[in-house]
């Protein structure tokens, strides 16, 4: 077998042939709008940007906005970023753990939400909220 293929890295190239129109593409941030259901916002794009316009994104590079994008669906569809759970949760002066079996879905869920691992529901984001503005009502919930 003389097809020795030389394992994959993590190395970037800073710059690759434009497939639009030949020239060269170099790497680059650049801002980008992105829009969901009529909100949008300005992230840093890493990629590979043409001047005559073409971008190229890698696998990674999308990954890198993908934060981004999540939060904004989710302030778009009314619910708390993770950001927004961590903040409120550090407020209650909660664990993750304890948060979780506190008000609802177990000792993992909050380390997931955090992650952007899984969304927050609108019961959680609503419950949430109410204690942030209400943080005496905690007290209501553990002795329940
Ligand atoms: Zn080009």
């Amino acid at each position: 077998m003389s097809d020795k293929r030389t394992a994959q890295t993590e190395t970037i190239p800073a710059e690759r042939p434009c497939p639009d129109c030949g020239g060269t593409m170099h790497r680059d941030i650049r801002p980008q709008r992105i829009e969901v259901k009529g909100l949008s916002v300005e992230v840093p794009q890493p990629g590979w940007y043409c001047d005559c316009g073409e971008a190229l994104l890698s696998e990674a590079d999308v990954a890198a906005t993908d934060g981004a994008y999540l939060d904004l669906r989710a302030t778009a569809e009314g619910l708390l970023t993770a950001g927004d759970v961590a903040r409120i949760r550090r407020k209650l002066k909660l664990s993750q753990r304890r948060a979780g079996e506190l008000l609802g879905g177990g000792p993992r869920a909050f380390q997931k939400y955090e992650a952007r691992a899984v969304a927050v529901s609108k019961p959680m984001s609503n419950l949430l909220r109410l204690l942030e503005r209400h943080p005496e009502m905690l007290e209501e919930l553990g002795e329940g």
